[in-house]
C-alpha cells in the first residue's frame, strides 16, 4: 500500500516513482482525455456517469480504447485498493491515444491507447465555505465538451485566481457566462436554478447534472440557459460545482460581493448533495 498510487497500463506503484514511455502522445499533444472522481470507503462516486463521459470523449476524439467498462472499473479499483486508508481518495485517469514517434497524423491500427491512473488522499472544503472568483474571457477552443487533457488556458487562469487569493476563474465569451476553469457554474434567481446548456462552449459536468436532478427532485425548477455576467453578478446566489468540491457556495467576484440572497434553497442543495455523495459511496 502507498499513500499516492500510480498506475500505467497493467503497471502500480508509488505514484513518484512510476515512469511512462516518452513516446506517450499525452505528452506531446495532450492528444487524450481524462476523469476525476472522488471515492469514500474505497468506492468510487458516479462511476457510471465518468464512464459514460470516458467513452463518449474517446468516441469524439477517434481513440479507439478497446477496453470495456467492467474491466477499466476492475483496473481503477485495484488502483484504490493499492491505496492507503483516507477518508476520502481522489481518483485520476486518462486514456492517450498511445505510444508512437511524434505525429501529427493518428498512429496505425497497430497502436493501443493507454490507461493511465492515480489516487491520492483527498479532503474536501465544508460546502459552507464560500468560493471567491476572478473573471476572464474565455479564451479555450471549441471542443471544451470533451474532456481532452488541454488544459493550458485552465491553467493560466487557475494560476491568476491563486494570484488573486481566489478559489476559481469563471469564464464568459464576451458577455456570456460559459463556466468555470476546472468547474461548472450556475445561479439561483427568483427560486430558479439556471446554468448554461451542453453544448461545445462547457464541459458537461456530472456534478451539474447531479445538481440539476436534486433541483428537481427538491421542487426547485431549472432552466439550462445561457446567462450573462450581470445576470451572474444579480444572482441570488451563485453555485460552483466539480467532482472534487462539489457544490460550494460564492461569495465574491472579482472582490465584488455576490450571492448570499437564497440560502435556504442553496442549504436544500447541498445537503442533498452531501447525502447523494454519503448514500451512493456506502458500502
Ligand atoms: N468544467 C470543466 C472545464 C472541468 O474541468 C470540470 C472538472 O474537471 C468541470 C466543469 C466539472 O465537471 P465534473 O462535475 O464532472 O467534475
Amino acid at each position: 500500500m502507498w499513500k499516492t498510487v500510480g498506475y500505467y497500463n497493467g503497471e502500480i506503484g508509488p505514484l513518484e516513482e512510476m515512469k511512462i514511455p516518452m513516446n506517450d502522445r499525452a505528452l506531446y499533444f495532450g492528444d487524450g482525455i481524462y476523469e476525476a472522481t472522488c471515492a469514500a470507503n474505497r468506492v468510487p462516486f458516479a462511476i457510471e456517469d465518468h464512464l459514460d463521459r470516458m467513452y463518449n470523449s474517446l468516441r469524439l476524439m477517434e481513440i479507439p480504447f478497446q477496453m470495456d467498462r467492467e474491466q477499466v472499473k476492475a483496473e481503477l479499483q485495484k488502483v484504490i485498493d493499492a491505496a492507503e486508508d483516507s477518508p476520502i481518495h481522489f481518483l485520476y485517469w486518462q486514456v492517450s491515444r498511445g505510444i508512437g514517434p511524434r505525429d501529427h497524423v493518428f498512429p496505425g491500427p497497430g497502436v493501443e491507447p493507454t490507461l493511465m491512473a492515480y489516487v491520492k488522499p483527498h479532503s474536501m472544503k465544508p460546502l459552507d465555505k464560500p468560493f471567491r472568483l476572478i473573471s476572464m474571457e474565455d479564451i479555450r477552443f471549441k471542443l471544451c465538451n470533451i474532456k481532452t487533457l488541454n488544459l493550458i488556458p485552465s491553467v493560466l487562469a487557475n494560476q491568476r485566481a491563486a494570484e488573486a487569493g481566489c478559489d476559481e476563474a469563471v469564464f464568459h465569451r464576451g458577455s456570456r457566462v460559459t463556466e468555470c476553469a476546472h468547474s461548472n457554474v450556475s445561479i439561483l434567481k427568483d427560486g430558479v436554478l439556471r446554468t448554461a446548456p451542453t453544448d461545445e462552449l462547457i464541459l458537461p459536468g456530472i456534478t451539474r447534472k447531479h445538481l440539476l436532478a436534486l433541483a428537481g427532485e427538491n421542487g426547485i425548477p431549472t432552466l439550462e440557459e445561457p446567462f450573462s455576467m450581470v445576470e451572474l453578478m444579480n444572482a441570488d446566489e451563485i453555485i460552483v460545482t466539480s467532482s472534487s468540491a462539489l457544490c460550494m457556495r460564492v461569495e465574491a467576484v472579482d472582490n465584488i460581493p455576490v450571492g448570499g440572497r437564497d440560502p435556504g434553497r442553496l442549504k436544500v442543495l447541498q445537503d442533498a448533495y452531501l447525502a447523494k455523495f454519503r448514500r451512493e459511496t456506502t458500502k
